[in-house]
C-alpha cells in the first residue's frame, strides 16, 4: 500500500509557509513504513532539530482506479480518518533552496501516525468536517474540509491520474494553518467530527 499526500491545500497554510497557492494539487508520496498506527509514540529522529506536526484528513481507498472521473470520486473512499504529516522542516527547507526532492524530510520511518477509520458512510459529507489538533491541552490547528483548495474529488480524480489506487491506500488530504514544532514531552490529540481519533506521545 502506499500514502499519497497532498501540499498546500488550504490556502492560509500555504501562505504561513510563504508558498505561493497552487494551480494544482502538489501530490507527494510516503512509503508503507512511514505509518504509525495504534496511538504508537513518536520517537524524534536524530536527523532534524526542527519535526513539525501537521494534522490531516486522511481518506481510505476502498476500490482499485485509475483516472477516477471526479462526479464517481467518492464512491472509492470507504474510511475516513486523521493523521499527522511530520515533517522534518528544517530538511525540508534546505532541498527546496537546492530545488531538490525533499523526500527524506516527509517520508521518513513513523511519519505518518494515522487513527483508525470512521465508516464512510457514517458521516454525510466529507466536504464539512471539522478536525483539529491539540498540543498539550491547547488547540493549535483548526480546520474544515469545505476550506480545501482542491476538493476530495478533485483530489482523488487528480492522483488516480498518474497512480492507480489500490484498496487500503491512504490520502493525507493536506493540512489547515498552525503548524508548529513538536518537541520531547509533548502529547497530540487529533479530533475529526468533534471525536478524539487520535493520540501521539513524543518522545
Ligand atoms: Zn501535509
Amino acid at each position: 500500500m502506499k500514502v499519497i499526500c497532498v501540499g498546500r491545500n488550504y490556502a492560509q497554510h500555504a501562505r504561513e509557509l510563504n508558498n505561493p497557492i497552487p494551480e494544482r494539487p502538489i501530490l507527494f508520496m510516503k512509503p508503507h513504513s512511514a505509518i504509525l498506527r495504534n496511538n504508537q509514540p513518536f520517537s524524534l529522529p536524530a536527523f532534524s532539530k526542527q519535526v513539525e506536526y501537521e494534522v490531516e484528513v486522511v481518506l481510505r481507498i476502498g476500490r482499485n482506479g485509475k483516472d477516477i472521473a471526479e462526479q464517481d470520486a467518492l464512491k472509492y473512499i470507504n474510511g475516513v480518518g486523521i493523521g499527522i504529516d511530520f515533517t522534518a522542516r528544517d530538511l525540508q527547507q534546505q532541498l527546496k533552496e537546492k530545488g531538490h526532492p525533499w523526500e527524506i524530510a516527509k517520508a521518513f520511518d513513523h511519519s505518518a501516525p494515522v487513527s483508525d477509520f470512521l465508516n464512510r458512510d457514517s458521516l454525510p459529507d466529507l466536504g464539512q468536517l471539522d478536525f483539529s489538533l491539540v498540543r498539550n491541552g491547547e488547540t493549535v490547528q483548526t480546520g474544515n474540509t469545505a476550506d480545501m483548495l482542491f476538493s476530495i474529488p478533485r483530489l482523488i480524480a487528480y492522483a488516480s491520474k498518474f497512480f492507480t489506487l489500490n484498496i487500503g491506500d491512504l490520502l493525507f488530504t493536506g493540512t489547515p494553518a498552525g503548524v508548529g514544532t513538536v518537541a520531547s514531552g509533548d502529547k497530540l490529540e487529533a479530533w475529526l467530527n468533534h471525536q478524539k481519533l487520535l493520540t501521539c506521545d513524543i518522545k
